[in-house]
């Protein structure tokens, strides 16, 4: 028997659960991959580093599925048709995949397990990217937990060395006369500066990233993971975001190295996907309803200084400014800035969260969308919402001495560490003097934060009366 492998987010030969069940059960397996029109499409930017990563991380693929006598056969078109034309046209008996929690992927999914079974070709779509998924994490009473802790608690209670063994993946593959990549010009996409980033794709990116993270920083990661101004998290988001490294290698390391704090991210991460998975309504609305009644501020300056990192703030600009600069933010700065643009401006999270989705080089629906929920105070085990985040606090604790915000705002590079974090507060003579005056050479502050505070705390009031 025949068996397709359709790869999509899991772009490695190895610990793949699709490829290996392939491998177990067909005696010819082939390999192939859909640049889906129906997501290229739709991207504003031709010159996209997600697109860029995962092509010469295909190339890397490809190659490593050749050594082994198969090769990567790559169709450019909506999944819907080429994977069961594809599937036909190789007589396979089965397409094995591995499973995805995002609601237009699983829509995708049905309708191309519907027009395989059509063909009398069966569907198989394995758990791979996450840990544990819908069904295996649940309350005494058999929900879907909606908060963290004692999710995680499950979930650790729950993990055995079998949820971290790797899926064997040896064996020959069929189907080299038909690979090939095509060129990213081919598909209407140009090369970014992913290069001149450092951010290295594929297989051999990712291993580069965890040999360096695993044999040093990894002891480190819980004191040091707050800092944006230090080497001090992993950097492999865009990694699992596109399966070049597989999540149960991570987990094993995490487990046996006692790395805890590293540990809950990844669970998040198995959090964030479920939840997705069963409150699929997430995207586009509150987890938690009532907070789709809060009125949100109509302020596209405001929006759009918040993107341009010209809020006034040191610490948020300096942010912004980093994601614009790379496509990747670290984690404390995510929660400022979003907390900054729902509590400080007034403007709706979902803005935020769509301008993350266009930026972020590890964008994942799940996380981000977690992640904006949890800052507007409108999801699952969410900030709640009379939390507010005082930006300069925030900077003056971790980055006390505006390393961060110097690398990113470089017309406050030479400010005193005293008012690097709120720059209006120096006389104007001092202004003058390091020729960084407030308004002409670097913004005034877009709001004033104990005003905008009162003003979010009467525009949550609303959240109060309806829960
Ligand atoms: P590390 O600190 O080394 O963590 C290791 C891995 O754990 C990460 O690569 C990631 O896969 C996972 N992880 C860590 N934190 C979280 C979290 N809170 N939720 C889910 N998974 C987590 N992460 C994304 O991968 N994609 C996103 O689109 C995304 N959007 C976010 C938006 C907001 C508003 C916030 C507050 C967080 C968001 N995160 C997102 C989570 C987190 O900020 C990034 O995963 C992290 O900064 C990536 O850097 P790293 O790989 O060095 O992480």
């Amino acid at each position: 028997e025949k068996a397709l492998v359709w790869f999509r987010r899991d772009l490695r030969d190895h610990d793949h659960a699709a490829l290996s069940a392939a491998l177990l059960e067909a005696n010819a397996v082939y390999c192939a991959f859909v640049f889906d029109t129906d997501i290229l499409d739709a991207l504003p930017n031709k010159q996209d580093r997600r697109v860029h990563f995962i092509h010469a991380s295909l190339l890397e693929l490809d190659a490593a599925l050749r050594a082994r006598g198969g090769g990567l056969i790559v169709r450019h078109g909506r999944a819907q048709t080429e994977i069961p034309l594809l599937a036909r046209q190789l007589g396979v008996a089965a397409v094995i995949t591995n499973r995805d929690y995002e609601p237009a992927a699983k829509q995708r999914d049905m309708e191309v397990a519907e027009a395989l079974r059509a063909s009398g070709i069966a569907f198989h779509s394995l758990k791979d990217q996450a840990i544990f998924d819908r069904d295996e994490v649940l309350t005494q009473a058999g929900k879907p937990f909606s908060v963290f802790t004692p999710y995680k608690n499950a979930w650790l209670k729950r993990l055995t060395a079998g949820d971290y063994a790797a899926y064997p993946c040896q064996g020959q593959l069929a189907g080299s006369e038909l690979a090939g990549v095509p060129s990213l010009a081919a598909l209407g996409f140009a090369k970014t500066d992913l290069a001149a980033l450092g951010i290295q794709p594929g297989m051999s990116g990712a291993r580069t990233l965890w040999d360096e993270f695993r044999s040093g920083r990894i002891k480190r990661y819980a004191a040091l993971r707050d800092f944006p101004a230090v080497k001090g998290v992993s950097y492999l988001s865009v990694h699992l975001r596109f399966g070049t490294i597989s999540i149960r290698e991570l987990v094993r390391t995490a487990w046996s190295d006692e790395a805890e704090t590293w540990l809950s991210e990844l669970i998040w991460r198995d959090f964030y996907f479920m939840i997705l998975d069963r409150f699929p309504h997430v995207v586009g609305h509150a987890f938690k309803p009532e907070y789709d009644a809060i009125q949100w501020e109509d302020w596209p300056e405001g929006f759009a200084a918040w993107c341009a990192g010209r809020t006034g703030y040191p610490l948020v600009d300096a942010a912004m400014r980093q994601l614009r600069h790379s496509g990747w933010m670290h984690n404390r700065l995510r929660m400022v800035v979003a907390s900054f643009l729902c509590k400080d401006l007034g403007i709706d999270w979902r803005l935020g969260e769509q301008y993350f989705a266009e930026q972020l080089n590890d964008f994942d629906l799940s996380a981000n969308n977690g992640g904006w929920q949890w800052a507007s105070s409108s999801g699952c085990d969410a900030q709640p919402y009379f939390r507010i985040f005082n930006p300069v606090t925030q900077s003056e604790k971790f980055d006390p001495e505006g390393k961060f915000i110097r690398r990113y705002v470089p017309e406050l590079a030479r400010v005193a560490n005293k008012y690097i974090h709120a720059p209006w507060l120096m006389g104007r003579v001092e202004q003058e003097g390091l020729g960084v005056v407030i308004g002409r050479d670097y913004p005034g502050p877009i709001v004033d934060h104990a005003q905008a505070r009162e003003k979010t705390l009467a525009r949550y009031v609303v959240v109060k009366k309806g829960g």
